[in-house]
């Protein structure tokens, strides 16, 4: 199948100059499906992307979660998608106890945001989804609930693409990503935290919510995918902690990449 994939946010919780947060998009002939609208859907308005705009096709939006560095971009929607129409896609309120309806609302309402989602001049559908699988846009999309404060849901799309951000290390993972061509995943700390008693507490207190650079590799290697790319990368960090990460990810996964918003890969 012939896909194109980008992280046009590769960075969580603060946009940085290079690097947006939370957003990702799989650009296939009948659909584009997006994941996370966090700022860096805003990139979907550079020139270099304008083609994803184009009219004709299905467009559908997946929400991991919604805390805000992954939803802050769903009031730019009609900057870029005005008349058209776009199916939101969150977890279903069984995984997060939040009614998807209720909680997007209440973001993109008043006073937060000046036009309120009702008035939003896009025909926007809300779709909740439970875990298992799903048909959308005749693809299979798998739903898999994980370990966060607030639960978040994996996706994974045929067998092209696991996009797994927040959360902690989890085994199932290994499972619910076998054999695909990219896995996606989160990736906060570097994981040598853990091994030293200075640091060993920052290790113990990212777990609770997310994983480790080597963690993401052991899973990757266990699952077998063509190839790791880490996100949600720590604005607070230097890029020499991102390469420490990358290097230590590649230690034991060796086809492992970090990369710039926006760059895209064929799958
Ligand atoms: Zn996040
Ligand atoms: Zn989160």
């Amino acid at each position: 199948m012939n896909a194109k994939f980008s992280l046009l946010g590769t960075g969580g919780w603060i946009p940085t100059p290079g690097r947006e947060t939370t957003c990702a998009i799989l650009s296939r002939p009948e659909a584009l499906f997006i994941f996370d609208a966090g700022t860096g859907l805003s990139r979907l308005l550079e020139e270099r992307f304008r083609p994803e705009l184009e009219p004709g096709r299905e467009v559908h939006l997946f929400l991991t979660h919604y805390h805000l560095d992954h939803v802050a971009g769903l009031v730019y929607l009609p900057a870029m998608f005005k008349g058209r129409k776009v199916s939101l896609h969150a977890p279903a309120a069984a995984i997060t106890g939040v009614e998807p309806l209720q909680v997007i609302s209440s973001i993109v309402s008043r006073p937060f945001n000046p036009q309120p989602l009702s008035d939003f001049p896009v025909d926007l559908s809300i779709e909740p989804l439970g875990e298992g699988e799903h048909l959308i846009a005749g693809t299979s999309v798998r739903v898999r609930k994980q370990i966060h404060p607030d639960p978040s849901v994996a996706y994974r799309v045929d067998g092209m693409l696991a996009f797994v951000t927040d959360t902690a290390s989890d085994p199932g993972t290994v499972e619910f990503s076998r054999g695909v061509s990219l896995l996606v995943h989160e990736a906060w700390i570097d994981g040598i935290e853990e091994e030293d008693p200075a640091t060993e507490q920052i290790a113990r207190e990212a777990y609770t919510a997310h994983a480790s650079a080597r963690q993401c590799a052991d899973m990757a290697a266990a699952a077998g995918v063509g190839e790791l790319i880490l996100c949600h990368l720590i604005p607070l960090r230097p890029a020499s902690y991102h390469e420490q990460m990358l290097a230590s990810a590649r230690a034991i996964f060796p086809r492992t990449r970090i990369l710039e918003d926006g760059e895209v890969i064929e799958i």
